[in-house]
This record gives structure tokens, C-alpha cells and sequence, in this order.
């Protein structure tokens, strides 16, 4: 069993904005998220962390089964202009270094850790997917949110936590599923 208390006192150490635990069965799994992916996202079919690489919906879906418990948390950052593509994805790598310092460190102390972020990886500068390699970092990449089908809107509302705070403040997203054996 996870131990929300334990978990709660090591990630209260990290610049997180806000976060909430929720229950595997709050996470909603959908095509339509799918197809959102694949009708107006650039990184579609670039990417191990997108769709169809990251498998069916349904696939996703039971890569989640044996997991007990979620976190889901945001980090904030401040942007001139939040609808500039390039400017918003250059502030999120402080937000990747969080979740990976917080899944190592969840890791060491005993819980399997399941990590989905905010965008595609972006670790290589032209992944191995579109070379058809297998991925070079399969340990520390995390796949996309969306990618699984999960609207990261409905978990916000669920867990009350702010999904948009205006023109120059831009929210990223981590969630992880976890277990303890
Ligand atoms: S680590 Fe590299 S190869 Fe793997 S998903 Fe990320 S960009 Fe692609």
C-alpha cells in the first residue's frame, strides 16, 4: 500500500504549485482525447511518448491496472505570452526535472511509479521513433498525458486544483500512478 502521508512530506521539498491524490478510478480513459492527437497535434506520430506509439487507448489503459493510488501535481511558471508555442515550451523543463527528481526519488523508497507529463519528450533532439529504433531512454522518458487518453482538464476539476491562470501564467502537469508491494 502507498503511503500518502510518506509521499506527501518528500514531495513538499519541490517547487510544486499544487497537487492532489486521487484514486485509479477517477482517471478517465477516452478515444476522443485520441483523436484530438491525431487531427491537430504536430507531435502525432513524431514521438515513443505520442500516439500510435505509445499503443491503443486500451493499451495504455491496462498499463495502469495494478497501480493503488495517483498523484497528480502542476508546477507554474510565468510567460510574456502564453499562446506562443515555442516561448511555453521552452519554460517546461524545470517542470520535467521535478517529476523525474520526484519519480527517483518515490522509486528509491520502494513504490512503483508509473510517470505521464505534460507534452511529448523531449529528451533527443529527434527521437528514435522517427528513425524506427527503439527508444534511448525508456527508463526516463514519460509519455504524454493526453497520449493515454486522459483529459487533464476533467483531473484538475476533479482534484479542485486551477487548470488556467490567465494570459502570463502557464501550468504544467505531472501525474503518476503508483504501488507498493
Ligand atoms: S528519450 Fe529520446 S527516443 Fe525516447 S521518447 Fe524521448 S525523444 Fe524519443
Amino acid at each position: 500500500m502507498t503511503d500518502r502521508q510518506e509521499i506527501e512530506n518528500l514531495i513538499l521539498e519541490y517547487p510544486i504549485y499544487q497537487y492532489v491524490f486521487l484514486r485509479p478510478e477517477d482517471v478517465m480513459f477516452t478515444e476522443r482525447v485520441r483523436t484530438i492527437c491525431k487531427q491537430e497535434c504536430k507531435r502525432y506520430g513524431t514521438s515513443w511518448s505520442c500516439p500510435p506509439a505509445v499503443g491503443t487507448v486500451e493499451e495504455c489503459r491496462e498499463r495502469t491496472l495494478g497501480y493503488t493510488d495517483v498523484l497528480f501535481f502542476s508546477t507554474v511558471t510565468e510567460v510574456a505570452e502564453i499562446l506562443d508555442m515555442d516561448q511555453t515550451l521552452a519554460t517546461r523543463g524545470p517542470h520535467e526535472e521535478v517529476t523525474t527528481e520526484i519519480e527517483q526519488l518515490l522509486a528509491s523508497r520502494g513504490y512503483r511509479v508509473l510517470t505521464l507529463s505534460s507534452e511529448s519528450c523531449a529528451i533527443c533532439s529527434k527521437c528514435a521513433w522517427l528513425e524506427g529504433k527503439p527508444c534511448r531512454h525508456p527508463d526516463v522518458m514519460h509519455p504524454c498525458i493526453e497520449s493515454f487518453g486522459i483529459v487533464v482538464s476533467d483531473l484538475a476539476e476533479k482534484g479542485e486544483m486551477d487548470y488556467y491562470l490567465g494570459e502570463h501564467e502557464l501550468l504544467w502537469f505531472t501525474l503518476m500512478f503508483l504501488g507498493k508491494d
